[in-house]
């Protein structure tokens, strides 16, 4: 069994805490909390052992009655690998944690690519995290392109992606952000920082993103453009699209016309937290002008790189194959609509 522990209980690392949980190979040693709230009080009723992420604060999970098993650095020293999911930047502020105990660890896509050995997509580049000591494991809209240049280029060979990403303000719980009823090129400079994002899991790949930012809060939505190398027909790519694991080609008749219906197909599934760990790609979308392929597809950031935290911890860990650890993750989360 592998040993691993969550720093940062937030979006992120709760639904990699119980994803880790759901394992046949891992054992969740405990996850780490700054302060006491709702996340803190739900991870004790779970039954996972909470650790303090900062000592100066400890006294106030005692103060509201939360009971600790100690601090971080005893969580790290525990865990043969930790995920960190604290917020952008925090990472790097505790890598220097990770090496002191000389745990491996992963990081999220909110910390800059030059923190860690490598980047990391289970499906693209699986084998560069073996034995790695640090990964970070890209962005959700990173996840989900990597996941969608992944087949094409093995298949046909791709001349240059061009994709518009239009992004959700912030997550469901985050009520400070916005915009609130604007929609904002964003960053307002082109390409957007995302297409170099992509580069750090496929290197030569060329590609140029744009980014937007609109009043929503359940999905991203992706309308891209991938001129292909080899010929291919839009059938012949939506059955490609349709055998990779962590895609879900969305049929014509489910009528699902947006991310509110996917959600609710997602609940409806019985999924946790209504997560979508797939790629949602509209069938009809999908469609070949000369070499030109072109889809749209919701990405759920709140949960698509749940799976992939889960195959970088076996990379880092040297426990499994990419095939063997994709699929065991599948297979225990449930993956499939
Ligand atoms: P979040 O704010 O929901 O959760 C972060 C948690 O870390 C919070 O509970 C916070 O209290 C805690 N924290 C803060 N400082 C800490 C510290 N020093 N030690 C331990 N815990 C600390 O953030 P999130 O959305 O889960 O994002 C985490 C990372 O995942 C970021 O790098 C982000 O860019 C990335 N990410 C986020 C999304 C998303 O849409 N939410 C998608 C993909 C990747």
């Amino acid at each position: 069994m592998l040993s691993v522990g969550v720093n940062g209980y937030g979006t992120i690392g709760k639904r990699v805490a119980d994803a880790v949980v759901a394992q046949p190979d891992m054992e969740l040693v405990g996850v780490a909390k700054t302060r006491p709230n709702f996340e803190a009080e739900r991870a004790v009723e779970n039954g996972y052992p909470l650790y303090a992420a900062i000592e100066e604060r400890a006294a106030r999970f005692a103060e509201a009655g939360i009971d600790l098993a100690g601090m971080v650095e005893e969580l790290v020293e525990a865990a043969d690998v930790m995920v960190d999911a604290t917020p952008s930047g925090i990472g790097a502020e505790n890598k220097s944690l990770y090496e002191s105990h000389g745990t491996p660890a992963l990081y999220q896509g909110g910390e800059d690519a030059d923190l860690v050995d490598t980047s990391f997509n289970a499906r693209a580049n699986f084998a560069d995290a073996v034995g790695a000591d640090h990964v970070r494991v890209v962005s959700c809209n990173t996840t989900g392109l990597s996941r969608l240049v992944a087949p094409l280029e093995e298949e046909y060979g791709i001349e240059k992606v061009r994709a518009t990403l239009v992004r959700r303000g912030g997550d469901p719980a985050q009520s400070g952000r916005g915009p609130i009823n604007d929609v904002l090129p964003d960053p307002r400079t082109i390409p957007s920082h995302h297409g170099p994002d992509v580069q750090t899991v496929f290197p030569d790949l060329a590609i140029d993103t744009l980014g937007l930012k609109v009043p929503a809060t359940l999905m991203h939505t992706h309308s891209v453009n991938v001129s292909l190398d080899g010929d291919a027909t839009a059938a012949e790519v939506r059955e490609l699209l349709e055998n990779q694991s962590r895609m879900f080609v969305i049929p014509e008749h489910l009528d699902i016309d947006g991310a509110g219906k996917l959600k609710e197909l997602a609940l409806d599934a019985g999924r946790p937290r209504g997560d979508l760990w797939e790629n949602c790609i509209w069938g009809e979308s999908v469609s070949v002008e000369g070499d030109d392929l072109y889809l749209f597809q919701a990405i759920h950031q709140e949960s698509d790189v749940v799976p992939e935290n889960v195959d970088a911890i076996r990379a880092v860990a040297g426990a499994a194959d990419a095939d063997e650890s994709i699929q065991t993750t599948n297979d225990a989360l449930g993956m499939g609509l």
